[in-house]
């Protein structure tokens, strides 16, 4: 899969995506990263990108001109799709990542000071994408956002689908509590049930947990959730046991 992000400042993307888990991806062969510097195109003496806003106001704009001609420049694969990082656009979820994961090119324009000039976004975007209802100076952690979330779902970067789909959020829940070496800590010790090497109770133990955590901290998620009859009754027999936590996770 191929991302080419549309930027000011191409150098604070890359040292974020040519690290770890994605870089590793991208020497094999399986993402590739271009960067385009927008300011490259701009067709004025002084490589100037942004102005006044028309009607007044605070902040600069960017130009039209310079982004649609670095958009032109890049040239298009397969199924591709232009994304203007936005706070106005859709918030991303896992969900919206599944969708942008199966085309061939994502190309992502990051904007800066006030925005982009609308006539840029009606020129050569095809979706707006939000990372939250707050506003950042710029458009590149959103991109790397975007990306990092995007990319983890491509075929061949991590070591198989299970190390994605049973994240939360993949499946409309929260993930079962993780642990690891040693066994106890600071008189801790880790739940019997995971050194029990009885792999369909650790699953039904993963389970329960994972629907009590959604419960308790994102119960919004619970009721979009697709929910089994054995979840249901997991969860009934939960509320009807508030009182007795460790009964309802243990049994
Ligand atoms: N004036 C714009 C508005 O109110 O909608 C906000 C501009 S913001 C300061 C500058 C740039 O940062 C935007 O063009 C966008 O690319 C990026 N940006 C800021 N917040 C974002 C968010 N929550 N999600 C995605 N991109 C964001």
């Amino acid at each position: 899969m191929r991302f080419d992000v549309l930027t000011l400042f191409p150098d604070m993307m890359r040292a974020v995506l040519e690290e770890s888990i994605l870089g590793r991806a991208a020497e094999k062969g399986i993402l590739e990263f271009s960067y385009t510097n927008i300011r490259d195109y701009a067709q004025n003496k002084h490589k100037k990108v942004d102005d006044y806003a028309y009607g007044g106001g605070t902040g600069l704009v960017m130009a039209p001109q310079p982004i649609v001609s670095a958009h032109e420049s890049i040239p298009k694969r397969g199924r591709s799709l232009t994304v203007y990082l936005s706070p106005q656009g859709k918030v991303l979820s896992q969900q919206l990542a599944k969708e942008l994961a199966a085309y061939d090119q994502l190309i992502l324009l990051c904007g800066h000071y006030e925005g982009v000039d609308e006539r840029a976004i009606e020129e050569v975007v095809d979706l707006e994408v939000s990372i939250g209802d707050y506003v950042l100076t710029g458009g590149e952690i959103p991109a790397m956002a975007l990306i990092d979330c995007v990319a983890r779902m491509v075929d061949g970067v991590l070591p198989n689908s299970d190390a994605y789909s049973n994240d939360s959020h993949y499946n409309g829940l929260l993930e079962y509590p993780q642990y690891t070496r040693p066994p106890e800590f600071r008189g801790k010790a880790v739940p019997e049930i995971l050194l029990s090497g009885h792999h369909a109770n650790i699953q039904k133990w993963q389970r329960k947990q994972s629907l009590y955590r959604t419960w308790k901290k994102r119960p919004d998620m619970l009721r979009r959730a697709d929910l089994e009859e054995a979840d249901k009754a997991y969860l009934a027999l939960y509320k009807g046991k508030k009182r007795n936590r460790g009964g309802f996770l243990d049994g």
